[in-house]
């Protein structure tokens, strides 16, 4: 070296001037020497990475670009300018781990993951006739964790979790998160569908023991979708999706905690795929249909009020029932857009019917809240707002709870149905009997209305068994200050039964199925017929109790 300037020789750690007079090769280190001086043999000007070697010895990663000069005397110079990579490698490395790995856990990723399946069943490995396994999981209930005891929370469950999946694999298995809190994980050689069990439970046992978090102890568990390939035979993506098809059947089940992928699952989820995505489009291709239902006041015949049921006129599939998207809708999230163009369509058809029908009281409106809609921060803002834009009065509009709203997360929604009926509103406990039932918090709830559900009432007819219990929970209603509405009338046999119990209000076919609104429009005219057949000769008879008593005849 002839000439060397201060850069130089700070890089490579020697004093200014030390580098004059000793070989370039000197800054070499050892693994790059062959390669750079046969590179100077060649009067290669570069731009060439090598590694070189600083006073301390330690190596590190350059770039060189050379130029030859004409020095002095006919001799040849080479000057160099030398770069260090050491930070651009390490960010370059940065990136690839960022690519390929998951920042909260530190597992492979998904795209990660997905080179590993294709590797494992690449055709290299043919004829070793050793399916591998993917197992889908997903945790229970994650989103009460983040939300109850903070993202860092969360962020710590996910890790404990990663650690604890890996502690029950082989070194040759991968664990990968998936995002949200899901992972999968790639289990080599499992042998078959009893091997991956084995290891699901052996999954399920491990997760089972609680996680300590901010002094939160914290139960974790997890469902599975399961899916076994061969080598040679299967695709990655298929055999993804398939996990993830075996995975929604194990959340579909509140008993089955894991499912094993099986063909006959694709036609059931390519169908629901078909369904999900239609549904999306339902609204703004005005798909969807109020129709109404009366409820009649039973002392007088009158109708008192209407429930607003949602309808989907699909362009193929003809006229769908709540019960065949309503459960869809809720999962995805679309009962949130559809719930509330119900609740505006029924709002505002109520409104033109009290004025186009005034009575007194004026015809009210029930319509269907679901769990979803209801943990809606800004629920009661929403109703509130719809009231005002559609002019209807607060007090005209009932809305349907069932049980499960107010069990889940009894706090938050008993302080919701408060608020609702400050505004005014009024609350119907729907389809009880099915649920919990539980008569002792009936009197911590703001209710209205209890609707009991037709499993009761279909059995009046002939089933003495059902009265008492009827009979119990109209007393403790009325006891509570509260109405009672009977669903699912569809004999006069019923309805005598429940004026005999002296009920309400009573829905159901014998009045008149859900209608569109111009159908319920003719049973609300000054022309209209009083609706159902007037009650007329009563017949004596004895309960089982021994009970003298008497009943409408239908
Ligand atoms: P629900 O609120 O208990 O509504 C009463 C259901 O009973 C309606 O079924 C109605 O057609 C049916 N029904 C009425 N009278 C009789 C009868 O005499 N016999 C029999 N067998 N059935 C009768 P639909 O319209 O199929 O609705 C089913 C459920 O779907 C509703 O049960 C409600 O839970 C839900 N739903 C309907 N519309 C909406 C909505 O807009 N939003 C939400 N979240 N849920 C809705
Ligand atoms: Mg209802
Ligand atoms: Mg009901």
């Amino acid at each position: 070296m002839l000439e060397v300037n201060q850069a130089m020789s700070r890089l490579f750690g020697y004093a200014e001037g030390d580098l004059v007079g000793r070989s370039v090769l000197d800054l070499v280190a050892p693994e790059s020497l062959p390669f750079v001086q046969s590179l100077f043999a060649k009067g290669v000007e570069g731009p060439f990475e090598a590694l070189a070697l600083d006073a301390a010895g330690e190596v590190f990663p350059v770039e060189v670009h050379s130029r030859t000069i004409p020095y002095s005397d006919g001799l040849d110079a080479g000057v160099s300018s030398i770069r260090d990579l050491r930070e651009r490698r390490a960010m370059e490395e940065r990136l690839a781990r960022q690519a390929l790995y998951d920042n909260v856990t530190g597992l492979p990723n998904r795209v990660l993951l997905v080179d590993r399946v294709r590797h494992a069943l690449s055709s290299a490995r043919v004829g070793e006739d050793s399916p591998i396994a993917i197992i889908l999981l997903d945790l229970d209930r994650f989103k009460v964790v983040n939300e109850s005891l903070g993202h860092s929370a969360g962020d710590a469950l996910l890790l404990a979790v990663g650690q604890r999946l890996q502690a029950c694999l082989r070194p040759g298995d991968t664990v990968a998160r998936f995002g949200g809190d899901e992972f999968a994980i790639l289990l080599d050689e499992v042998g078959g569908p009893d091997g991956a069990n084995v290891v699901a439970e052996r999954i399920e046992g491990e997760l089972a023991a609680p996680v300590s978090i901010g002094g939160h102890e914290v139960f974790v568990s997890a469902r599975m979708g399961i899916v076994v390939g061969q080598p040679g035979r299967a695709e990655p993506d298929d055999l993804l999706r398939d996990a993830e098809i075996a995975l929604y059947r194990a959340k579909a089940g509140s008993m089955v905690r894991r499912a094993l992928f099986e063909p006959s699952m694709s036609s059931v989820a390519a169908e629901r795929l078909d369904l999900e995505s239609d549904l999306r489009r339902a609204i703004d291709r005005a798909e969807l249909r109020v129709f109404y239902q009366p409820l009649v006041d039973l002392a007088t015949d009158r109708i008192a009020g209407v429930e607003a049921l949602v309808r989907w006129q699909h362009p193929t599939r003809g006229l769908i029932a709540p019960m065949s998207f309503i459960p869809l809708a809720e999962e995805t999230g679309l009962i949130l857009p559809i719930g509330r163009w119900v609740l505006e369509t029924a709002c505002r058809q109520a409104h033109e019917w009290q004025l186009a029908f005034p009575s007194d009281p004026p015809l009210t409106i029930s319509v269907n809240l679901s769990a979803r809609q209801f943990a809606q921060a800004d629920l009661v803002a929403q109703v509130a707002a719809i009231l005002a834009e559609t002019d209807l009065p607060p007090s005209s509009l009932e809305l349907e709870i069932t049980e499960s709203v107010v069990m889940d997360e009894s706090e938050p929604g008993i302080r919701a149905l408060r608020a609702l009926r400050e505004l005014g509103c009024r609350l119907a406990l729907d389809d009880f009997g099915t649920g919990y039932s539980s008569l002792s918090y009936l009197k911590s709830l703001p209710l209205d209305t209890i609707k009991i559900d037709r499993s009761f009432v279909a059995g009046l007819a002939g089933d003495d068994a059902n009265l008492p219990i009827v009979q119990a929970v109209i007393g403790l209603a009325h006891g509570l200050g509260i109405d009672v509405t009977a669903e699912g009338i569809e004999t006069a046999d019923q309805l005598g039964w429940l004026r005999d119990l002296v009920c309400d209000r009573g829905q159901g076919y014998y009045y008149a199925r859900p209608l569109p609104a111009p159908e319920l429009a003719r049973l609300l005219g000054p022309d209209a017929r009083p609706i159902g057949r007037p009650a007329t000769t009563r017949v004596a008879f004895t309960t089982r109790a021994g009970r003298r008593r008497d009943r409408i005849a239908g």
